[in-house]
């Protein structure tokens, strides 16, 4: 490949990067973007482009076993451990760096997720941790404490006796700390989380009605906390929509 050819790929590479972050998010659009060639270079070899640009986003579905939700999972649970996966994936940082994290999901969903992940890594969407509940001993409080973003979790819905669609990798919870679950009076759990409650604030990792995330869990037919009316689940997307 001739130098021209290649500083003709980075620059279309870059014309798609530009038109990706115009999705109209208003307040939360992203300024950065990857780096690219400068435009008075054309006579000087490129450099390596394994430098200037982010990781590709990658993944991987794999089974889960028993040891790997210790604590998570019990017999008892509404769906057996060979109905879930565990996906290894890419994800943007709030330190605006690739990172590789774990989610657990419910087996029928699993590609689906990886094709919503994969967008929101491509716009460049922040998460800040990406890990399963197990870390956190099956403790959904001390996860949504850590902003831990994450999905399957054999409980019970939030203040009912039913089964919450986490318990069947049905659901996934994203940036919980900038997108609390609100109480229909207005209680939020975690105090460092509280003044989320204002959703006009302006932090890349509020999800916003329309925005890039809800867009992406849309194309899945996947739908919003953030709709309910009374309480609010900011955090929560379903494929049930509860
Ligand atoms: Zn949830």
């Amino acid at each position: 490949m001739s130098a021209t050819t290649l500083f003709g790929t980075v620059l279309t590479a870059a014309v798609l990067v530009t038109a990706a972050g115009c999705g109209g998010e208003g307040g939360t659009t992203r300024t950065e973007s990857p780096p690219t060639a400068p435009p008075t270079s054309a006579g000087a070899p490129p450099t390596p482009t394994s430098a200037q640009r982010p990781a590709e986003f990658t993944s991987k579905i794999e089974n889960v076993s028993r040891s790997m939700l210790r604590y998570s999972w019990r017999p008892g649970c509404p769906v057996p451990l060979s109905s879930l996966r565990r996906i290894e994936m890419t994800y943007w940082g709030f330190d605006k760096k690739p990172h590789t994290g774990h989610l657990v999901v419910n087996a029928g969903s699993a590609g689906d997720l990886v094709k919503v992940f994969r967008r929101l890594y491509e716009q460049r969407y922040p998460i800040q941790r990406m890990e399963p509940v197990d870390v956190y001993k099956g403790s959904d409080f001390d996860s949504i404490e850590a902003n831990n973003t994450s999905a399957f979790n054999c409980r019970q819905a939030t203040g009912s006796g039913n089964w919450s669609q986490h318990a069947y990798g049905l659901a996934v919870d994203i940036n919980p700390c900038q997108n609390p679950y609100v109480t229909a009076s207005g209680y939020v759990a975690h105090k460092h989380c509280v003044k989320y409650r204002n959703r006009n604030l302006d932090h890349p990792a509020l999800i916003k009605p329309g925005d890039k995330v809800v867009r992406a869990f849309a194309s899945i037919g996947w739908n919003w906390g953030g709709t309910w009316s009374g309480t609010k689940d900011y955090q929560h997307f379903s494929s049930s929509g509860r």
